[in-house]
């Protein structure tokens, strides 16, 4: 720590200063320069004497070291793992996906989404049980029952679960039931909750509030590291801003800053992030792409009918493409997303895969062979006519999707036409742009 005093502070005001901070058993460094005093303080835990900010012909005390310790990188450079169930979050390796509605409504939707969620790759379920709304005539959960939901639900999938605790009393009920305690976004500063969390064995799943700042939420976690407890994953859930398109603002940027500051273990929740839908996905590749070690997904069996939430609440197969492009996006990081891949592969299943390659081998080249004829004709027009014909297009896709039903939906079969159509006119610019590029201008007569 650093006490710059007042240009013209006098002698007996220094004095004082260097007193206070010797009585307290730290040293005092004087450094008298021309205009000022500056005296260093070493020792431990000198923030005892930071209150000489207020002596007279004192003007700031600045503090060197982190005001929070046991979270910090600089005094613990192990990362911390945390595990919960099978899932090890910090690991350094495969995204941990933690799904599940925003609120636990009954039996059949808790089970129903936890089966989904398993099977496509998520390792925690999450659901709240007593839920802090903004309204006090909004739905505010099941309480205990939805924690005997939670149980049961773990009970026949094997997934751990989380909920959020909003009370500290309610500790002891949580461990009876919970893998792991949510602390919320707007409990984040209470810190007799963060004290009881503490002194619970449990992980905690530390929201960011969303008027902190990466500081302040570095110190809450410290409040419950300091009160004995060290398995403490922070999440990134959006902070408020001057921006209304979105809920919160994602501050993905979150990530990477922590990387640098903390040991703990840092997660997404897009969710709460974004408030819709749509951005969900993006979002989350995004944190995933910024290193984070795990992200938290809403999940409902009917997005529109959830008693909370509804508008950033996943539908099943909305959250299936979020795990197939986390899985892609896992690939190109060289790990992957731990799916149910079952001990042994049923009868038959060898052989269909081996008629889905023959498929696949001759889809291949017909792309190619249209592509080729595409270049033909782009080569015909010249490289001054290229452009798009989207009347054939619209052809294309009306004649494809006029057929018999099958396995693929119009939607679908239009949106691999599409892509097919993309692909054959980027070859055709790549051709026209060939065919512009102007002869090697000859050397000009001197
Ligand atoms: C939640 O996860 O359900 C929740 C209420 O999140 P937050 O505290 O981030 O708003
Ligand atoms: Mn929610």
């Amino acid at each position: 720590m650093i006490v710059v005093m007042r240009t013209g502070a006098n002698p007996a005001e220094i004095d004082e200063v260097r007193r206070t901070i010797e009585q307290a058993g730290l040293e005092a460094f004087l450094s008298e320069g021309q205009e000022r005093t500056v005296i260093g303080v070493v020792g431990s835990d000198v923030d005892r004497v930071a209150h000489v900010a207020s002596y007279p012909g004192v003007e700031q005390v600045i503090r060197v070291t982190k005001a929070y310790k046991l979270a910090s990188l600089e005094h613990h450079p192990d990362r911390t793992r945390v595990r919960i169930g099978d899932a090890l979050i910090g690991s350094g390796g495969d995204v941990v996906v933690i799904a599940g509605p925003c609120a636990v409504e009954s039996r059949e939707q808790i089970l129903a989404t936890a089966r989904w969620v398993k099977r496509e790759g998520a390792t925690v379920l999450r659901g709240g049980s007593f839920k802090p709304r903004t309204s006090p005539y909004a739905f505010q959960g099941l309480g205990e029952a939805a924690l005997e939901l939670l149980a049961e639900a773990r009970a026949e999938t094997g997934l751990p679960v989380v909920s959020e605790v909003v009370d500290p009393g309610d500790v002891p009920l949580f461990e009876q039931y919970v893998d792991m305690l949510q602390v919320g976004s707007r409990n984040m500063a209470n810190f007799a909750l963060l004290r009881a969390v503490g002194q619970s064995r449990k992980p905690v799943l530390l929201k960011r509030g969303f008027g902190a700042t990466i500081e302040e939420w570095l110190m809450a976690a410290e409040y419950v590291l300091s009160s004995g407890n060290s398995n403490v994953v922070l999440c990134e859930r959006g902070i408020r801003t001057f921006e209304t398109a979105t809920r919160n603002t994602l501050d993905v940027t979150a990530v990477p800053v922590l990387r640098e500051r903390t040991h703990l273990p840092v997660m997404i929740d897009p969710s709460h992030g974004t408030g819709h839908r749509p951005l969900v996905r993006p979002m989350a590749l995004a944190g995933a792409a910024a290193g984070a070690d795990g992200i938290i997904i809403e999940v409902h069996p009917d997005p529109p009918r959830a008693r909370s939430d509804s508008e950033q609440s996943l539908s099943f197969p909305e959250f299936g493409d979020l795990m197939d492009d986390l899985r892609r996006l896992e690939f190109l990081r060289g790990s992957s997303v731990a799916a149910e891949v079952p001990a042994s592969v049923p009868d038959g299943i060898d052989e269909l895969r081996s008629q889905i390659d023959d498929v696949d081998d001759r889809l291949a080249a017909l792309i190619q062979e249209r592509a080729r004829l595409a270049m033909q004709v782009q080569r015909a027009r010249g490289p001054k006519t290229h452009g798009h014909d989207v009347a054939r297009e619209r052809e294309l896709v009306a004649r494809a999707t006029s057929g018999e039903a099958g396995a693929l939906t119009s939607d679908e079969l239009t949106q691999v036409f599409g892509a097919i159509v993309r692909a054959s006119r980027s070859a055709q610019r790549r051709q026209a742009a060939s065919e512009a590029v102007p002869a090697e201008p000859e050397a000009a007569a001197p």
